[in-house]
């Protein structure tokens, strides 16, 4: 599998509604496509990051960039039979998970042609298909939010997750928690705190949170650990796991009992699959998180959580909960489980971008063989 082309675009995909969270507000996502071409072959990856670098230290913009200048012209004319090799190939290059991850999923979705086998197969699952939760941003009023609540039950999602931050806090978790007292449900800070708001977690033990997830800095692994000892609600590591690198030194320092594995964030498939076995390994189960990608990308995180250590719900969505017209087709769709659990299928062809789309959306593009 030689790679002979590799062309990229910075695209901004429209949200029906603007995207909320400890951070800010996104009214489209910006997302890295990479397209791989190989012999007669193509294949498309994706990395979402958003706009400004505000999850993390990269936006779609200066991934574009990277992928550009720097890796594609450094797995041009190469072949690769295995993911690591490929990541070698770009290691080089310090950082940029969500540049990295753009092209490594498109090596994956490639293998997977080139072999004919589906990509949840490849990755090493097993089962093919698994339950997905339901997400809620912060909203003006907590009266608001509550019926999307309401729906979400009545729909059979299995647990839910709420946006935390300041002002959208402890008082709209007592508000949920009183309507909804045996729901699964966990929040998601989004490092919006720090170790001196302790006293505001130990609050949140009195909730039965699931967990809460990235509730420190961004790029902090010791002060979540120092708050894991001291609260009972597990903590959950999203934005500080960058690296297979980080995700080791977590659980040495037990800075989470759950782990958010997202491709885009660590690099891509290759290190998102080594996460999840060195968190199985420890004990540490773990869930797929997401990034509103197009029906593209998310094909992708759905084919890693059919993996074995992902045991809580992921955040996987149906095209139609963000977009009007998702960029790639088909558009994902929740499929019932046996149960009326919705849940996230796996499929042996992998969702494309729709070129109509992608030529109203793009942004920047570039191509390089
Ligand atoms: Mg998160």
């Amino acid at each position: 599998m030689k790679i002979d082309r590799i062309d990229l675009y910075h695209v901004a995909m429209p949200l029906i509604s603007p995207w909320r969270t400890a951070y800010g507000e996104d009214a489209d996502i910006h997302a890295l496509l990479c397209r791989l071409g190989s012999g007669s072959l193509e294949a498309w990856g994706e990395a979402a990051p958003f706009a400004a670098p505000c999850y993390s230290a990269e936006s779609a913009g200066s991934a574009f960039l990277i992928a550009r200048d720097w890796l594609a012209p450094a797995v041009l004319g190469q072949a690769f039979d295995r993911g690591e090799q490929l990541q070698q190939a770009m290691a080089v290059y310090k950082g940029n998970p969500f540049a990295k991850s753009a092209l490594d999923t498109a090596w994956w979705s490639l293998k997977s042609i080139n072999t004919g086998t589906p990509l949840h197969t490849l990755l090493g699952a097993t089962r093919d298909w698994v339950p997905v939760g339901a997400d809620f941003g912060v909203m003006d009023r907590i009266e608001d939010l509550l019926p999307h609540i309401d729906e979400a039950v009545s729909a059979g999602f299995s647990r839910v997750k709420l946006k935390f931050r300041p002002g959208w806090d402890i008082p709209v978790i007592q508000r949920v928690r009183d309507a909804f007292p045996s729901l699964t449900m966990h929040v998601d800070c989004n490092s919006g705190y720090t170790i001196d708001d302790l006293e505001q977690f130990r609050q949140l033990d009195a909730f039965q949170l699931a967990m809460i997830e990235q509730p420190l800095q961004h790029d902090d692994l010791h002060d979540h650990a120092q708050l894991q000892r001291q609260i009972e609600t597990p903590v959950c590591l999203d934005e500080s796991v960058r690296s297979v690198h980080l995700a080791r030194q977590a659980l040495a320092l037990g800075s989470c009992q759950y782990m958010n594995i997202k491709p885009g964030r660590v690099g891509g498939l290759t290190h998102a699959v080594a996460i999840h076995d060195l968190c199985q390994q420890a004990g540490i189960p773990c869930w797929v998180g997401g990034m509103l990608e197009s029906a593209c990308g998310s094909a992708h995180c759905t084919a890693l959580a059919m993996l074995d250590n992902f045991t809580y719900p992921a955040d996987i969505f149906p095209s139609s909960r963000f977009y009007d017209q998702d960029l790639a087709s088909p558009p994902l769709e929740l499929i019932t489980g046996p149960d009326g659990t919705p849940g996230v299928q796996a499929s042996s062809e992998l969702a494309l971008p729709r070129e109509d789309l992608l030529q109203q959306q793009v942004l920047q593009q570039a191509t390089i063989c």
